[in-house]
């Protein structure tokens, strides 16, 4: 799914309000009914008016009427809960422009967006439940049985989740994309100048890498934490020249994020790709270092499974260094049981506890779970998607033209002021998280 922000800019406040109560009904209704909507809605034009913004909503796909529904209404598709988020980026001065999708998976949209000074911003819509709940059954079963498995309270669950590791690493210091904001089912997160893992073709030292990427794992244990989903997908590695004598004043500068790539001189190589086969060389005059993304199954090295996600994730580098540098490392492990003893040593900061902490109760946990599980069984043998089994019997009605990848669009901002003069209701739920 395309997300396109044209028709963003011919929608009025009252449509934004309007779009904002099939929001607000969509939490205890799977089809919020018309009723319900104009009341929630409290436009001044009264019925009438709410009628009207629901077929201007309707007509470009942001709502859609279920068929065969019983009573007459309406329910929020993924394009609506996508125009409400970049809604409120743009409220916020977050986002100005959205730019090309660099990424398309099961899981998620990946969108270069920018704000208002250019800078440029990696936007990640979750789509969880883009797929049908039907590859593994016990999840299946498990989500269906509950009333609230919809892919938007799915998907919202995986972006605050996500939000809070990044937030939660980034502080601990480690190397992550900065988490700039949250809305919803998105996140908004600096840019990383870097090319995942999978598409490198050679390193100069693979030992030197593979120790890192080691380390990076016994790390998270440390402060509590399993990655979960450590591949060569999910680990971007920035190139960055060896520091000379010379330089070494300048390099001290913090370098600030997004702007890694004017750091680069003439001299050193440049990584050249067009696809998702390993085409790059790293020569020796780069050092590397690995950025670790993607974060919303992260468990708790005190989760029941946590030894086979743990080894999971360890097996993935040896595997994968095997494969592709021909690495095989000659010592053992590292084995769980070593890890668990360093849990929260030298007063490491359980960053597993900070999550928790921060309010997903154990039940929205365990619905996560489920449907992330469910997803990644859906993978290919290599991480690859499995295309043959996409969108299932996930029907949206999308209105979309294929034409406009290439520009940015800017985003409308007319009615940005007209939030501070609706009724508490709506301010309440219409304010991004
Ligand atoms: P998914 O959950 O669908 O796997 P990821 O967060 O792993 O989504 O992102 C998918 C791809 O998008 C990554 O493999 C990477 O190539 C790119 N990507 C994601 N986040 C960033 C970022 N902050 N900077 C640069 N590229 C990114
Ligand atoms: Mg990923």
């Amino acid at each position: 799914m395309k997300l396109d922000s044209k028709a963003m800019r011919h929608f009025t406040a009252e449509d934004w309000r309007v779009l904002t109560a099939v929001e607000i009904g969509s939490k205890n209704h799977e089809v919020v009914p018309t009723p319900l909507i104009e009341s929630i809605s409290k436009l001044r034009g009264g019925a009438g008016r709410v009628r009207h913004s629901i077929s201007a909503l309707a007509k470009v796909g942001l709502i859609a009427r279920l068929k065969g529904a019983r009573y007459d209404g309406y329910r929020l598709t993924y394009g609506g809960l996508d125009y409400l988020a970049l809604h409120t980026y743009a409220s916020q001065k977050v986002v100005y422009s959205v730019g090309n999708q660099i990424g398309v998976g099961k899981e998620s949209d990946i969108l270069v967006v920018a704000n208002e000074a250019g800078t440029q911003h990696i936007l990640k819509i979750h789509r969880l439940g883009r797929i049908s709940f039907r590859t593994v059954k016990a999840n299946r079963d498990y989500l269906r049985r509950r009333q609230g498995g919809s892919w938007m309270y799915l998907s919202r669950l995986a972006a605050e989740r996500e939000y809070a590791f990044m937030r939660a690493l980034s502080e601990e210091g480690f190397l992550v994309p900065e988490p700039i904001s949250q809305s919803r089912h998105t996140i908004i997160m600096s840019l990383i100048d870097a090319f995942p893992l999978r598409q490198i073709a050679s390193v100069p030292d693979p030992a030197l890498l593979y120790g890192e990427l080691i380390a990076l794992i016994l790390r998270l244990a440390k402060h509590g934490l399993i990655h979960g989903d450590f591949n060569e997908f999910n680990i971007l590695i920035k190139e960055e020249p060896i520091q000379s004598e010379s330089d070494s004043e300048e390099q001290k500068q913090p370098s600030k994020k997004g702007k890694e790539v004017e750091k680069q001189p003439p001299t050193s190589p440049q990584l050249t790709t067009s696809s998702d086969d390993p085409e790059a060389t790293i020569e020796n005059k780069v050092q590397i270092t690995p950025v670790l993304i993607d974060f919303p199954q992260m468990v708790s090295m005190d989760h029941v499974n946590a030894e086979m996600y743990f080894d999971r994730d360890v097996a993935c580098v040896k595997t994968f260094f095997e494969r592709r540098f021909q690495f095989v490392s000659t010592q053992p492990g590292p084995f769980f049981r070593d890890a668990k003893k360093t849990v929260g040593r030298n007063g490491a900061r359980r960053l597993d506890a900070a999550v928790e902490a921060s309010g997903f109760s154990k039940k929205a946990l365990k619905d996560l779970e489920a449907a992330i599980r469910e997803q990644q069984e859906a993978r290919g043998p290599d991480g690859e998607l499995d295309s043959a089994s996409d969108d299932g019997d996930y029907d949206e009605d999308e209105d979309e033209d294929e034409d406009d990848d290439d520009d940015d669009d800017h985003l409308d901002e007319q009615d940005d002021g007209d939030e501070g003069d609706q009724g508490a209701s709506y301010n309440e739920h219409s304010e991004g998280n």
